[in-house]
């Protein structure tokens, strides 16, 4: 097993160790939750072990099931993963099913609204820039990926939406939309990196349409603790 060496970075949710294979590293998952760019700051007890735990699942079965390669290589502990070291492509890649969020507000399209079809945005990954909206020419004529790189990426992302909006739809929650990264190893190879959990995704209930992920933090509407165990329930039972 991978043993943990120096911290390498602290980000706003995770820390990430060195360990003492180079191809590796570990993630170590925190309760702090921070929204708008980390204005809004807070805690949420037990997110970390959400988080970690969600994600080390999820895509163990995007692997397994799907096809789809990640960093994913062995929980260590509820707050620890050890997961490929990668070199992370500089983009948010998000997937919307349902509008919501800051599509709705961009476009005037009703919270709620069913895509006809899922979109896919890419947004450059600089808080100082505030992740600004760019697409496949910014991306490419700026060198953060290739033409090559983001046909494999598209690939990959609608893949994994239909997996996940199947799995969902499975545990009574719809996939409104969701952000993922992606990293390339030493040998060119692109991966699925980062986290996919109430942090990073959208999930109503499919039933009465409650909210289960971090917008209950975002916009004040309680029981966020609360929100996080029902998704860690409806996932492991
Ligand atoms: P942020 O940097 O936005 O505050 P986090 O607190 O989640 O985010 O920090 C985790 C950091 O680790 C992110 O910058 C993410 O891109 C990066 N990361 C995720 N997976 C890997 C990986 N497999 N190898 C290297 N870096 C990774
Ligand atoms: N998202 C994320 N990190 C970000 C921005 C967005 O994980 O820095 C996720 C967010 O949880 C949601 C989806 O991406 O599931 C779309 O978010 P949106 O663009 O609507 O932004 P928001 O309303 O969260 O500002």
């Amino acid at each position: 097993m991978a043993v943990k060496t120096e911290q390498l970075y602290e980000g706003k949710a995770k820390k990430v160790f060195a360990t003492d294979d180079p191809a590796l590293c570990i993630v170590s998952y925190k309760d702090d939750a921070t929204a708008f760019d980390g204005l809004k700051k807070g805690s949420i007890s037990g997110k970390g072990v959400v988080n970690n735990r969600m994600s080390n699942y999820l895509m163990k079965k995007l692997e397994e099931e799907a096809g789809i390669p990640t960093h994913f290589v062995e929980e260590i502990n509820d707050r620890e993963a050890v997961v490929k070291k990668v070199s992370i492509v500089p983009l948010e890649v998000i997937v919307r099913n349902i509008a919501a969020g800051s599509f709705s507000k961009r476009f005037g399209v009703e919270e709620g609204t069913v895509l006809l079809c899922p979109t896919l945005e890419f947004c450059y990954k600089d808080d100082n820039l505030h992740d600004p909206m760019v697409n496949d020419y910014h991306i490419i004529a700026c060198g953060w990926a290739t033409r090559e790189d983001l046909d494999i990426i598209t690939d990959y992302t609608f893949r994994i939406n239909e997996y996940l909006k199947n799995y969902f739809k499975g545990i009574g929650v719809d996939l409104v939309d969701f952000k993922i990264e992606f990293g390339k190893t030493p040998d060119g190879k692109i991966i699925l990196a980062d986290e996919i959990s109430p942090d990073t995704c959208r999930f109503w209930d499919s039933k009465t349409h409650e909210k289960l992920d971090k917008d209950r933090f975002r916009r004040d509407l309680g029981n966020v603790e609360g929100a996080y165990a029902e998704m860690m329930k409806r996932v492991f039972g």
